[in-house]
């Protein structure tokens, strides 16, 4: 009923505000765009953070490797940034200590990490214990006993966040919708439209799940589609040529105890990369790699070779893991959507965001990183408002807690982790389910554990807690496909893969109820979940 009405609401509103793609930094305008008063729409062809916003590394940080490159004004402007995300969202911007080892035959020696670590932490505005500290041998051997000895020097201690990149995008997409965005995945931008000056001011969109077209009417468009952004340009007749570059970053899941790394490292590799390897539940992934990518931006495959490189990598500063292919349990692949800058590789490439309006009045945004999508999206709404009739409210998200949070920072997430961490002992879940819960839902957690005595009666726990997520991501996150809950909602493709297969088939009954799926809707819907399996764990 809700996905009807919404769609209607796309045909019968003139919107301010037209926003097609719905990854982060789409989530992110429409939240900015909403919340000073605009009239918002936003669609998106796939599930929300269906693109790269579920395949970055999930790190909001202040990004270390630009000081490499001195780019000074954006490791200070995203430092900052991080500071913000984590204030209005501590249940999903979670601070990890990173541990970067210094070794022999390593691009860094302790003086040179020393004060690049000093002026990262100066730039970002680090406080107090979050301050980077050096350490000597014994004492980073102390921190991570699975380092490689010999050549180990010392090490940099220094402040970050990790994240879920997707389920950040749904937080933002469902504040933009409790704030009045219109907001619809699977309705695809396939056409736009113009008024006697080619002005756009409209565009032919389509519902991917009828296939029926329909009209949405916007004084303003932006073209938020990440590594798609050329596409559209191209759709406008206004890509005289390609602005993107898009640069293919693989990560791999193994179990936590084939990598038991105490915590979250970021290491070299030898031909000048660096990579992470980053603890997550009961898994340890690893990435990333960065190379130039020209094939199909919606089937993205991990090759073999790709997969052969990290653990190489992982073997040599952890030897006595003794990785191989076999121990991968889950993978992702994703594309960089950078602005191309020639003569450069993908490596050299700066990470900085571009705004570029088209003669048409399409506004297009690329670049960028997942840290800084506040900042684009004020740099979008600002230029709109410069030509936007009204008045409207000054910048709101700075301090506008996203779905989810629980008040007081830290605090509120010790109490709310210490209050699920009372009702998962009492259901005799694992312990690990209160940190899953609350770094996927936050203050929402509770209600989904209050749900699930609906299913305890014919389930074992377990699976009773899956179904009352999956009710939960049905009702209130719009999920609409067995691989939305699976992959974007929960993340147990990656995270819990096993998990999958005993749940399914009553998750897909769930969903066929729910949302009222005829008997070949479900078979696709199955068919695209193990496909996804397969993408996920097969490489060629
Ligand atoms: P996307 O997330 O790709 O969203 C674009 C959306 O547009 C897609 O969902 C797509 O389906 C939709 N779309 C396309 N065409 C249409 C159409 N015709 N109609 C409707 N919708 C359409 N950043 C960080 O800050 N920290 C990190 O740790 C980090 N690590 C990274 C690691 C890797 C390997 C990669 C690839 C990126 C990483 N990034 C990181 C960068 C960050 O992930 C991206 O900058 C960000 O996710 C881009 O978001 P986006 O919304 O612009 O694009």
């Amino acid at each position: 009923m809700s996905r009807k009405a919404d769609i209607q609401a796309l045909q019968n509103t003139q919107f301010d505000l037209l926003i097609i793609g719905g990854g982060v930094t789409g989530a992110g305008i429409a939240l900015d765009a909403a919340t000073r008063g605009l009239k918002v729409a936003l669609v998106e062809k796939s599930d929300y953070a269906s693109g790269t916003s579920s395949k970055s590394t999930k790190l909001i940080h202040g990004g270390l490797r630009y000081l490499k490159q001195f780019e000074i004004s954006l490791v200070r402007e995203v430092g900052r940034e991080r500071a913000i995300v984590h204030d209005i969202a501590p249940h999903l911007v979670r601070p990890k200590k990173m541990l970067l080892p210094i070794t022999q035959d390593g691009s860094f020696s302790k003086f040179t990490t020393g004060i690049a670590l000093w002026v990262y932490d100066y730039l970002a505005g680090v406080k107090g214990q979050d301050k980077r500290k050096m350490l000597n041998k014994e004492e980073t051997e102390r921190k991570e006993p699975l380092l490689e000895k010999t050549k180990l020097k010392a090490g940099g201690y220094y402040a970050e966040y990790r994240t879920d990149d997707a389920r950040l995008t749904l937080a933002l997409l469902h504040t933009a919708r409790d704030n009045g965005a219109i907001c619809q995945n699977y309705v695809a931008a396939q056409k736009f439209i113009y008024d006697d000056n080619h002005i756009i001011n409209g565009l032919i969109a389509i519902d991917n799940e009828k296939n029926q077209e329909f009209t949405i009417r916007a004084h303003h468009i932006v073209n938020a589609t990440g590594p798609w952004v050329d596409e559209l340009r191209e759709l406008d007749n206004t890509a005289a040529d390609d602005r993107l570059f898009l640069s293919k970053g693989i990560h791999i899941v193994l179990p936590h105890n084939r990598l038991p790394v105490q915590q979250a490292l970021y290491f070299d590799v030898g031909d000048k990369r660096m990579i992470f390897a980053i603890p997550r539940l009961e898994c340890t992934y690893i990435g990333t790699t960065d190379t130039e990518y020209v094939d199909d931006l919606d089937e993205i495959h991990i090759l073999k070779e790709e997969v052969a490189y990290l653990l190489a990598a992982t073997n040599k500063m952890f030897p006595s893991a003794q990785l191989t292919i076999s121990d991968v349990q889950s993978s992702w692949a994703g594309l960089r959507p950078l602005i191309r800058e020639k003569g450069k590789s993908a490596g050299e490439i700066s990470r900085k965001d571009e705004l570029f309006i088209a003669n048409s009045g399409l506004i297009n945004i690329a670049g960028g990183k997942l840290t800084g999508y506040r900042k684009m999206a004020e740099k979008v709404v600002d230029k709109v408002l410069q030509s936007s009739k009204g008045t409207f409210l000054p910048i709101q998200t700075e301090d506008l807690l996203l779905k989810g949070a629980p008040l007081h920072g830290e605090k509120g997430i010790k109490s709310l982790y210490e209050s699920l961490n009372q009702k998962i002992k009492a259901l005799k879940l694992p312990p690990i389910t209160a940190t899953y819960l609350l770094e996927n839902y936050g203050t929402d957690a509770s209600h989904i554990l209050e749900t699930i005595t609906e299913f305890t009666p014919d389930n074992e726990v377990n699976l009773a807690l899956i179904r009352a997520e999956a009710k939960y991501c049905i009702e209130k996150e719009q999920a609409r496909t067995l691989l939305d809950f699976y992959s974007r909602r929960t993340g147990r493709l990656y995270f819990n893969i096993d998990s999958i297969e005993k749940s399914k088939d009553i998750i897909l009954q769930d969903f066929a109820c729910a949302l009222d799926l005829d008997a070949f809707s479900q078979m696709q819907q199955i068919e695209a979940l193990q496909a996804a399996v397969e993408t996920a764990t097969c490489f060629s």
